[in-house]
Formats: C-alpha cells, structure tokens, sequence
C-alpha cells in the first residue's frame, strides 16, 4: 500500500488507429490522438459522436476492436480496468449511499490493501484537497450536489492514479454551480500537475478548462487544437459551427500573396491567411464580433443592412441583419447604444481576427 503522502507522476495517454464497434455500430473510427502528461483534453462533441467511448476505453471499461492504447508510453490495450491506474468520476457520482464521506473515499485503498489507519489519513488529506474537511461523517443524501461531486473527486484522486477522467462532470449541476466547480477541477488539476481526459458537449465549458480539444464527429476526430486554435482556426464546417457561434458566408479569394489572400464578399475585401486556398470561391467563418454594424449611410467597401431584431443582454447586445450576403448574427461589446429593429445600417468586417477561411469546404 502507498503511504498517504506518496506522489506519482502524471502519464500520458495515446491512441494509435483505435476502433470500437457494437456488431455493425462503429463508435469509435480509426481515432489517433496523444494527451501530454500533466495536460487537461476535453472530448467535445455532439450526442452519440462517440466521445463516452474513448473516455471508457482509456479506462479500459471497453475494450478497443482494433488499434493501441498507450499510458505513460506502456501498452494498455489488453489491460483490465483494475490494472490501468487510470481512475474515473463518474456523471453520477456513484458514491456508496450508505457509507459516510469519509468511508467512500477509503474504500479504494481499503480494497487496495492499505491498513484502516491509513486509507482513512489517505482519505483525509484528499477530502482536504477538495475542501470537503469537517463533513467526513456525513453519507451523500446529506450533501449538495456540488459536494456529492466534489466526494467523487476526492475519491478518484485518493489512488493518485496516473490519469484521471471525468465523465460530463457538470450535467448534474445548476448553471451558476457549474463554473464554479469546472474552475476548481481546473485548478485542481493544475496544481497537482494531473493528466485529465474530460467528456463534455458543452463548448463554452470546453473552452474555458481545456488545454487542449479533440472535437469529435460521427465516430472520427474533427480537429484537435488549443482552444484558440479551434476558435481562430476551424478546419472545417462542423467545427467553425459547433465551437462557438459563427456566420458561414460565401467569398471569392481574388488574389494571393505570399501566406495572404485577399478574399471578396461582396463589395467587401479583407486579407486573411490563405490556409491551403487557391483563387476562387472559399467559405468563411466569420464570429459576430467580427461584423460592424452602424447607421451611418454605407461608404465605398461597405454594404447596406437592416436590422431585424435587437437582444440587449447587459454585456452585449445580439443582433440579426438582414444583407445581400445572407443573415448576419451580429454581436456587439462596450456599451454602445443599442440599434433599433427596422434600422437601415452599413455592414463592414470589424476585426480580421475573427475571420478565417474553413479550407476544403
Ligand atoms: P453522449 O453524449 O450521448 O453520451 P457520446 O458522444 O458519448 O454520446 P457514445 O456513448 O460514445 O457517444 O456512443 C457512440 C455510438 O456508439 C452511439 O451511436 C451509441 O449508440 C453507440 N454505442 C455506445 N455504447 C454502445 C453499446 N454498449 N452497444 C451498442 N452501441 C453502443
């Protein structure tokens, strides 16, 4: 048994070309990816895309049909569960109703060997971590959602295993509860310098805990990047879509120099990096912040707009317009005088940042 205050290193985890099929259901297509030691990697994407799989063949609840699973450089790929070192916090939680907080969290290492005296110092320094001190007699019908979540944690943690995974960690958490906690698993993660694999649909939540995304689609990895890689850089449709709000929008590349292009939409022009794009038609995903809108009359590069609706939401405001390159989302920041629906209005790009050419779509 591990004393309670022995400290392993955070490992990596690999995937060579693994599949996963249900009889004729491929959950998992051909995936390949690396998650560094010490680094927080969201799955993200869609309901059924395949993403709860990946996460449960890491733990090595389901076995791959074909490729290789790496921990810490070792070949897990035939490991059982019990012998991965691989720990996870389940969506539900799944404490012991009957066992006390403290008990939950010594169980593991209980069952591992450890002497009572020791799994329950183990326990404790853990419960410590999560700041659950002073509730260890209580058993979870007692406790918070939060802090049922937070006991759950505590207990993946007290086996210090090489990598830890969360299973939609939030989904059972109010809205203002949820950044909260996703903060604290975020700088718990930090602090102890863990490797965490993390399951969400939810992109905002991905964005903000993440060093790095995998966006998965239809059983197969969409792109894989920072955050801001994802958000500035989509390499296709569904991620310029799915990772926050984007308007796709038809241009013309007109000329090309260098790394830039210069791309037309309608009487707009703006110079963007080509990303692999000839001359010729393009699409562009372009964030809401990344379109001006004002009432003064369009000047020469500017197109003319109405807007249909107006959304005053404090920080910002939402807007949608109407314009002969199609209907603009359109969200402004600083505290600007709101513009009235029906208003005529003339449509520039604001920021060349938040635009970019999707290539191949
Ligand atoms: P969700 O967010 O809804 O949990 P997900 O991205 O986690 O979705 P998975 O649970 O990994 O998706 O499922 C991927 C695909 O594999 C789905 O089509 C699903 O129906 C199928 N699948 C998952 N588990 C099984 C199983 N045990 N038997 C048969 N098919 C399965």
């Amino acid at each position: 048994p591990r004393s309670a205050t022995s400290k392993k290193q955070a490992a990596s985890v690999e995937f060579r070309n693994v599949t996963k099929r249900y009889g004729t259901v491929t959950a998992v297509d051909d995936v390949s990816f690396i998650i560094d030691a010490g680094q927080l990697v969201t799955l993200l994407g869609p309901s059924g895309c395949g993403k709860t799989t990946t996460l449960r063949m890491i733990a090595g609840l389901e076995m791959a049909s074909s490729g290789q699973i790496l921990i810490g450089g070792k070949d897990v790929t035939n490991l059982s569960a019990a012998d991965r070192d691989v720990s996870m916090v389940f969506q539900s939680y799944a404490l012991f109703p009957h066992m006390s907080v403290l008990e939950n969290v010594a169980y593991g290492p209980s069952v591992q060997g450890a002497s009572k005296k020791d799994a329950q110092a183990m326990a404790m320094e853990k419960l410590a971590l999560v700041g659950l001190t002073g509730l260890e007699k209580r058993v979870p019908s007692e406790l918070s959602g939060g802090q049922q979540q937070r006991v759950a944690v505590a207990r993946a943690l007290v086996l210090e295993p090489q990598v830890l995974l969360f299973d939609e960690p939030l989904s059972n958490l109010d809205a203002k509860l949820r950044r909260r906690v996703r903060e604290d698993i975020r700088e718990l993660q930090q602090s102890l310098n863990l490797t965490v694999a993390y399951v969400t649909h939810d992109q905002e939540e991905a964005l903000a805990v993440s060093d790095r995304i995998i966006v998965m689609s239809n059983a197969r990895i969409a792109q894989t990047g920072t955050p801001r890689e994802l958000y500035e850089e989509p390499a296709d449709l569904f991620v310029a879509d799915f990772i926050g709000d984007a308007n796709i929008l038809n241009g013309t590349v007109v000329g090309l120099t260098g790394p830039q292009a210069r791309v037309q939409v309608d009487r707009l022009h703006i110079d963007l990096p080509h990303r692999g794009a000839g001359q010729g038609p393009v699409k562009l995903a372009v964030r809401p912040d990344a379109i001006l809108i004002d009432e003064s009359g369009p000047q020469p590069g500017e197109i003319a707009g109405q807007v249909r609706k107006v959304s005053y939401l404090g920080t910002q405001i939402e807007y949608e317009v109407e314009s002969p390159i199609g209907e603009l989302f359109v969200v402004q920041y600083g505290r600007k005088e709101p513009i009235a629906a029906g208003t005529p209005v003339s449509i520039s790009f604001a920021l060349q940042r938040g635009v970019a050419i999707i290539p191949g779509a």
